[in-house]
């Protein structure tokens, strides 16, 4: 994003003409940001055999699944639905991960038909599929009980979560792989959301390494995700340069040790998306409590959750007005429950009507939304190659009523 001449542009597009034309609250992405972001994540990786698969699930609109077939990515996906959609975009079944937890077997089943990879996570499905389809290879996702992880909501590899199969029930894995002739063909991990420091997804993947050594056919050793962007000006974020020659080298020793060529593989969302995104709303009113001043905008939880939900903190710009004096406010929704934005931001002076400017809404952002209070879910717009396209229409009452079924009542 730029300001040109007290005026805010996004890949050369006026953010005001894009609000006269789509109006608020509106999704807009960048497709550049998330072309730069792939590129710079394949750049730093010095492999001979590498895969990137999007995790569909951070901003799953089909026209940013296509962007990211184009731009040479898989997809990891995490439901049957997942599966579908990057069908309809285009990706081959060889091009998908199903990295399910806690679905049915069925949904295995459906999504072994659809010809997708799986990688599988827990004993018992293991056995399953073993009986069930004893030709067929699958990956196991692997516990390896690192706690890395920015939120404890978000952190999955420690050793209470419901994620993977334990690293120490390795023995019991080989066992049955032997019995039933499974053959494990990757091996995959995805510790957390947001992995602060190299360090412990290095030793993370020491762990994984060493796993991967017990398996004969492994074709694959996926290290999920957990790459961290900056949502402040101070936060840390995962310097992907040094990560990816550390993680190249650690694999180049890793094939030459074993004599195989592997696929490295990785599955970032919001490394891809989240920098990609802007939210914008529209300030409804200004409203002074004695302690504190409040801006209402044309927006809730019920379209943004993460600052609720994570307390995530998302910067926010009034667009309208860059030339006013600062002023603190507190950012609240028009949700019938509390729910705030942002507590004492510095704005530049909020009038009705100015348009305020969320930023990092590309992951985790549109995709939790919902119609909580009957709310309309919002558009969205996506930036490609310097021109504005709408890839998802503002819902509308009949989106609401859609699945709704009018019974007379007497
Ligand atoms: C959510 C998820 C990811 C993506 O995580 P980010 O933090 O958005 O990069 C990757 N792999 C799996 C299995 C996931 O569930």
């Amino acid at each position: 994003m730029q300001l040109t001449n007290d005026k805010y542009f996004i890949s050369g597009i006026e953010i005001n003409d894009l609000v006269k034309e789509y109006d608020t609250p509106l999704y807009v992405y960048d497709g550049a940001k998330i072309s730069e972001q792939f590129r710079k994540m394949k750049d730093s990786l010095k492999v001979k055999n590498f895969k990137i698969n999007y995790a569909a699930k951070a901003l799953t609109n089909i026209s940013i699944l296509k962007l990211l077939k184009k731009l040479g990515s898989g997809i990891d996906a995490v439901s049957i639905q997942e599966i579908e959609l990057a069908l309809i975009a285009g990706f081959a079944p060889k091009d998908i991960v199903f990295t399910p937890n806690s679905v049915s077997f069925e949904e295995i089943e459906s999504a072994i038909h659809k010809g997708v990879r799986i990688n599988i996570d827990n004993i018992v499905m293991l056995e399953e599929i073993g009986h069930k389809y004893p030709q067929l290879p699958v990956g196991i996702r692997i516990n390896p009980h690192i706690m890395a992880g920015g939120n404890s909501k978000i952190s999955v590899g420690h050793i209470d979560s419901k994620f993977g199969i334990s690293i120490h029930q390795i023995p019991l894995v080989e066992r049955i792989i032997k019995t039933l002739n499974i053959k494990v063909n990757g091996i995959h991990m995805h510790t957390g959301s947001d992995i602060l420091d190299v360090e412990v997804f290095l030793y993370a993947a020491d762990i994984l390494f060493n796993t991967a050594k017990h398996f004969q056919d492994i074709e694959y050793i996926d290290f999920g995700s957990g790459f961290k962007v900056k949502y402040k000006n101070d936060d840390i974020e995962t310097n992907i340069e040094e990560f990816g020659a550390a993680i190249s080298h650690k694999f180049n020793e890793f094939c030459q040790e074993t004599g195989k060529e592997i696929c490295l593989m990785f599955e970032p969302g919001k490394y891809l998306v989240s920098e990609a995104g802007y939210f914008l709303v529209k300030a409804n009113v200004i409203k002074q409590t004695t302690s504190t001043v409040f801006v209402g905008v044309d927006s809730g939880f019920n379209h943004l959750i993460r600052p609720m939900f994570y307390n995530a903190h998302h910067e926010i710009i009034n667009i309208s007005n860059p030339n006013g004096n600062l002023r603190i406010y507190t950012v609240v929704g028009y949700i019938c429950e509390t729910d705030t934005f942002a507590w004492n931001r510095k704005l530049n002076e909020v009038r009705p009507n100015d348009i305020l400017l969320f930023k990092n809404a590309g992951a985790y952002s549109f995709a939790m939304s919902s119609n909580y209070n009957s709310r309309y879910r919002p558009a969205e717009v996506l930036i490609h190659h310097g021109q504005a396209m709408l890839i998802r229409n503002r819902e509308s009452l009949d989106d609401l009523l859609k699945n709704q079924i009018e019974v007379e009542i007497i």
